[in-house]
């Protein structure tokens, strides 16, 4: 892999809703298959990812403000109707 190098130690990423910084392994990693955004909790899958924090409000923001498709450079609208149940469903597995 290329591009910036990261710290080590602890990674941060921005939530793309609440837009504060966290822990990678505090946010849920989302990334666009297809045209269609599904989260990746185990952060296996290909392509750019956007973060942000399991919890409805958070993603409820990101998805009002369009954040993304901005987030993982969609050329197109990506389709998130079934992103916050998904994500719910994420977080209500998660310890
Ligand atoms: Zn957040």
């Amino acid at each position: 892999m290329s591009g910036r190098t990261q710290a080590r130690a602890c990674p941060e990423r921005t939530c793309v809703g609440c837009r504060a910084r966290a822990a990678k392994s505090e946010l849920l990693r989302i990334v666009a298959v297809g045209d269609a955004c599904v989260p990746d909790p185990r952060g296996t899958l290909p392509g750019r990812g956007a973060y942000v924090h399991p919890a409805a409000v958070c993603v409820d923001k990101a998805v009002r403000r369009r954040a993304f498709p901005r987030a993982l450079r969609s050329p197109g609208a990506l389709d998130t109707a079934g992103l916050s149940d998904a994500v719910a469903a994420v977080a209500a597995a998660a310890p």
